[in-house]
């Protein structure tokens, strides 16, 4: 059990042990934001780094004045020679040349996570999940900055936890988002908690089953041990059946305290139960949705359990501001509210997104890239909360095709040709009170960089309509 010093530290079980990092010299495969991250942390070292990516990641260019040999549009295999540890990113699939051929000749390979942790003198706590992260992993850091806590939050959005390394403050408590990429490369990892928000598919283009899949997830608690915490969702079905492996206490946090049976933390009506008691109401919660106030509940049994005050999460829930690109509200116009989900890239989140909101107000902008996976699940939601749907780019067939039972309901569809078209409108047909709301339900990669790329250009269209 951790508890708090006089100074609002968190006491208790130190943080573990880690093995040693395997000895250079390295071949970081892969320089996106985390790549790049592993490989200055390797050069400042002193070590040997050589990087690699196979397209022209931005930025990785700068990497020669840290000291990395960096090479470009290449696969990396005849870089391998030179190393005695591969470094993977989490975007590059073990499948990659050089990670296969590392893999069969014993060469070490290290996700940035297992590095980065190893190189961590910190208490840990990893979140993962299909949806709600980075929202939880933000909630996190908010709710230990608002009870006066040492904290560094990873992960997704801006920092690589391989940046941390001789950055953080050694009392400080790192929570951080781990995605499945990141989790299947994990080898001693242990978090002093693991937190499993929700299973839904997602990623299938990568991860072939959605067994594989929950298997990268469940690495999140594998090594944990009995002073550990594994927390998990106890309302999710695909959760609550796995086996978890690992020695942590279980904790549970429930959507539905009279179902869910023995819940730490648990919404009960329309209130959020902590520990048996009434903690705060649902309608308090700054973020919008039954899905927040899932994550609002995972948040509270995590800082419940590692010693935070009521108060402080309390407090904290309550004017938590949210992260752009998730149910960002951007603007009122003429009493429309333009909303931004560009993070709802599969149909789990974006049903959560349309959910949050009151019956038949929703205008939903869907579309995007195709991922596999169809749209079926996506037909009751919009049902519910629908009047219209303006569907974009490749995946508006197949859109068209599995919403069927909602056109049939009388929910309005159209083909619009880009956001812009579809800001534009939805922006005609709505009265007062609509929200228009992106929640694509897709990748963003048919006509974007990426989904904070998609989730501007909504914002910069939304601007520019008449007030
Ligand atoms: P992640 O980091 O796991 O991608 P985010 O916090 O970035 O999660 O949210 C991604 C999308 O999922 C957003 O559209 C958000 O509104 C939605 N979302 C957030 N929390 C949940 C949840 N608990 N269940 C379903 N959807 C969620």
């Amino acid at each position: 059990m951790v508890h708090d010093d006089e100074n609002g530290r968190m006491t208790g079980s130190p943080a573990k042990r880690r093995p040693p990092v395997p000895r250079g010299p390295y071949l970081v495969v892969g320089l996106a934001r985390s790549g790049q991250a592993a490989a200055r942390l390797l050069a400042a070292r002193g070590e040997r780094t050589i990087g690699c990516d196979a397209g022209l990641p931005a930025g990785a260019s700068r990497l020669h004045q840290a000291g990395v040999e960096v090479h470009l549009d290449t696969d990396g295999l005849e870089l391998l020679d030179a190393a005695a540890c591969l470094v993977k990113s989490p975007g590059v699939p073990r499948t990659a040349a050089a990670v296969a051929a590392a893999l069969e000749r014993g060469i070490p390979v290290l996700g940035e996570l297992e590095l980065a942790w190893r190189l961590l003198p910190n208490r840990f706590v990893g979140v993962t999940g299909t949806n709600g992260k980075t929202t939880v992993s933000e909630l996190l850091g908010h709710v230990w900055r608002t009870a006066g806590k040492p904290v560094a939050v990873a992960g997704n959005v801006g920092t690589p936890l391989a940046s941390l390394v001789g950055a953080a403050d050694a009392a400080a408590t790192v929570i951080c988002e781990c995605s499945s990429f990141q989790l299947e490369d994990v080898d001693a990892f242990a978090p002093e908690c693991g937190v499993l928000l929700n299973i839904a598919a997602d990623h299938l283009d990568r991860h072939p089953a959605l067994d594989d899949y929950l298997r990268a997830k469940l690495r999140l608690f594998a090594n944990q041990r009995s002073e550990d915490l594994c927390v998990y969702n106890g309302s999710d079905p695909a959760v609550r059946s796995a086996s978890f492996g690992g020695r942590g206490r279980r904790i549970a946090f429930c959507r539905d305290a009279a179902t869910s049976g023995n819940c730490q933390a648990a919404i009960a009506g329309d209130v959020i139960v902590l520990e048996g008691e009434s903690l705060i109401g649902v309608d308090e919660l700054s973020l919008p949705g039954p899905h927040n106030a899932d994550n609002a509940a995972a948040a509270a049994a995590v800082a419940a359990a590692m010693g935070v005050q009521r108060a402080a999460i309390v407090a904290a829930l309550r004017d938590f501001p949210g992260v752009p690109h998730r149910l960002e509200r951007v603007a009122e116009r003429d009493g429309v509210i333009y909303v931004n989900d560009s993070k709802a890239t599969n149909v789990a989140a974006a049903a959560a997104g349309l959910r949050a909101f009151g019956a038949q107000t929703v205008r939903a902008i869907l579309g995007g890239s195709l991922k596999g996976g169809g749209f079926v699940e996506l037909a009751d939601p919009v049902t519910e909360r629908c009047i219209a749907c303006y569907l974009i780019g490749p995946a508006a067939e197949a859109l068209e095709r599995d919403l069927e039972p909602a056109w049939e309901g009388g929910v309005a569809r159209h083909r619009c040709d880009g956001i812009a078209e579809a800001v534009r409108a939805a922006a005609a047909d709505a009265a007062p009170g609509d929200v228009v709301l992106l929640a694509p339900a897709c990748a963003s990669f048919d006509a974007y960089r990426d989904y904070e790329e998609r989730g501007e250009h909504f914002r910069q269209v939304v601007a520019t309509l008449e007030a």
